[in-house]
C-alpha cells in the first residue's frame, strides 16, 4: 500500500484508500478477509517529516469459539506513524535501530531519493491485532451440544446434559491470557 506524500504540494491533507487481501499479503492461514480493507489517512508533512494518522476497517472472517461457525465481523484499528526521508549521504542502516518515536508512533525511514512510503505491512498488523481473541458470533451464541455436537442456535437435540455456563468459558479464556502475558 503506497503513498506518494513526500512531493505533495499540499502539507497536510485526509486521504481515503481502498485496499484487497493480496495488496496486504495477508495469508489465508492468518485471516480470512473480505475485500475492500478501507484505510483513512491524516497526514501532515514538515520538510522530509510527515505525521500520518490511519483508521484502518475490515471485514474478517472470524470461527466462533462456542458453535465453531464462520461469521463475518467488521473491524477496526488505528496507527500512527512518522515517515522520515533520510539525507543524502545517509545510510537506512543508521537507522535500523529506532522503531517507535518518543509518543509510540512507528518510524518509517525511506531513501533521500525516494517519494513513496510503504504502510501495508503497518495496515496489516494493526488487522491482526484488532482481532478478538474469543470471537462470538453473537452473545447469545448456544455453542455446541456436549453430548451430540449439534449447533443448538438450530434448536434442541433433547440429549440430557450438565447446564454449561459460557461465563465460565470467558473465565477460563482470561485465565489462558494471563499465563500467555507472563510468559511473555
Ligand atoms: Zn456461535
Ligand atoms: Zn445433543
Amino acid at each position: 500500500m503506497k503513498l506518494e506524500l513526500f512531493d505533495s504540494h499540499k502539507q497536510s491533507d485526509f486521504i481515503e484508500i481502498e485496499s484487497n487481501v493480496r495488496e496486504l499479503d495477508i495469508e489465508e492461514k492468518e485471516l480470512s478477509l473480505d475485500d475492500p480493507v478501507i484505510v483513512k489517512i491524516k497526514f501532515h508533512r514538515n520538510g522530509d517529516v510527515i505525521r500520518l494518522h490511519c483508521d484502518v476497517c475490515a471485514r474478517v472472517i472470524l470461527m466462533c469459539v462456542r458453535c465453531i461457525e464462520e461469521f463475518r465481523q467488521d473491524i477496526e484499528g488505528d496507527l500512527s506513524l512518522v515517515a522520515r526521508r533520510i539525507r543524502k549521504g545517509e545510510s537506512l542502516h543508521d537507522y535500523s535501530d529506532y522503531d517507535s518515536d518518543k509518543d509510540g508512533s512507528r518510524l518509517i525511514f525511506v531513501e533521500s531519493d525516494t517519494n513513496v512510503i510503504d504502510i501495508g505491512d503497518f495496515v496489516r498488523d494493526t488487522i491482526l491485532l484488532s482481532i478478538p481473541m474469543k470471537p462470538v458470533c453473537s452473545d447469545t451464541c448456544r455453542g455446541l451440544c456436549s453430548v451430540c455436537g449439534k449447533n443448538l442456535n438450530y434448536g434442541e437435540c433433547g440429549c440430557k446434559r450438565e447446564r454449561f455456563d459460557h461465563r465460565f468459558e470467558e473465565l477460563s479464556g482470561l485465565f489462558e491470557e494471563k499465563i500467555i502475558s507472563e510468559k511473555k
